[in-house]
């Protein structure tokens, strides 16, 4: 697409998309770094812009941004950092990145998805459950566990390993069984592989469809994305979603969240987006957008959400993630998992 067509695009939209080079210190304006597709907060700033006369500027990269925080400095434009994953949110935090806020509005969130000092904020929640197909997968239950059952040998797909969404599933494993039992696990999930692990959650499922394997790792709201576009309806509609664990613990759950960046010029002006994106309007918005939960307990999930089932999060602290991540990585290098089955 020409650059100059997105570019009024955006404008149209009321967001203004700022170069590489340098961002403008647009003061009264709330500059926004963000790991999330501009078609998902979109919706949300213009309704923020629209109740309060507040402008946004957005930065968007699929990664990098916290390598760029932290050498802009006292410099960085930045007053907000919207992203994906509690372990990412966590680093930002260690990293200096992040300051503290105090926000009654914001702690009325739950306590379980936000940073007990206040450094972050979880937004929307999404669950790491089973795509199995419909054809050939006949049980209503599974558990993470039943992964490396041999049943399962050459039936299996999955993405690679050392995907943050999988090394968040791994660390829990750690919180919960410790690292031998872990790697033991992975060891028995990684034989029962259908191929090497390779693509997004997505071409699992369509990996599912096609017949190369019959259950498949992903997020939930990618049934909902699958089901939006037209090539990849026939996949989403081969298989169901299966909640893994609702018998014990409950299913391994990850957030997005925002923070305020350390260096923030306009803080008052950032807090109030983050207030408005934690509020039943911003939940709301979100829940509908892009089918994730919202982190609010008084607003539900959208329609196509609810149809999966009900969704029983893991209530492990988050903060796990953050602690066992880097030991996650290294178990998925030492069990080889990316290699694919071995036989
Ligand atoms: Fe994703």
């Amino acid at each position: 697409m020409a650059r100059k067509s997105a570019h009024s695009a955006a404008m149209a939209l009321g967001v203004v998309l700022l170069g590489p080079a340098g961002i403008a210190q647009a003061q009264g304006d709330v500059n926004i770094y963000s790991y999330r597709e501009p078609a998902l907060i979109d919706p949300l700033l213009k309704a923020f812009t629209a109740k309060t006369g507040i402008k946004t500027n957005v930065v968007f990269a699929s990664a990098g941004l916290n390598e760029r925080l932290a050498a802009e400095g006292a410099a960085s434009p930045a007053d907000l950092l919207l992203t994906v994953d509690a372990g990412r949110l966590s680093e930002a935090k260690d990293a200096g990145l992040t300051q503290p806020v105090k926000s009654p509005a914001l702690e009325a969130l739950p306590a379980a998805f936000r940073d007990p000092d206040g450094h972050w904020f979880g937004l929307t929640m999404r669950a790491r459950v089973i795509y199995a197909s419909k054809e050939r997968v006949k049980q209503d239950h599974i558990t993470y566990e039943e992964l490396a059952d041999p049943k399962w040998r050459g039936k299996l797909c999955s993405r690679s390993g050392q995907h943050v969404y999988n090394t968040s599933l791994v660390a829990t494993m750690i919180a919960h069984k410790g690292e031998a039992a872990t790697a033991d696990w992975l060891r028995g999930v990684k034989a029962n592989l259908a191929r090497k692990p390779a693509g997004g959650d997505r071409e699992q499922v369509r990996d599912v469809h096609a017949g190369l394997c019959d259950i498949a790792i992903g997020n939930t709201y990618y049934m909902a994305a699958m089901l939006k576009n037209p090539e990849q309806r026939a996949w989403a509609e081969s298989v169901r979603i299966i909640f893994p664990n609702t018998q014990d613990r409950g299913s391994h759950i990850n957030i997005s969240g925002v923070a305020l960046a350390k260096h923030a010029k306009n803080k008052d002006l950032a807090i109030r987006l983050m207030e408005f994106l934690a509020s039943d309007e911003g939940q709301s918005i979100y829940a509908s957008v892009n089918n994730e939960y919202p982190i609010s307990s008084k607003v539900s999930p959208s329609e196509t959400v609810k149809s999966w089932g009900v969704l029983k999060p893991d209530p492990l602290p988050l903060s796990n993630i953050a602690k066992y991540r880097k030991r996650a990585s290294e178990i998925v290098d030492e069990v080889g998992f990316d290699a694919g089955p071995t036989n």
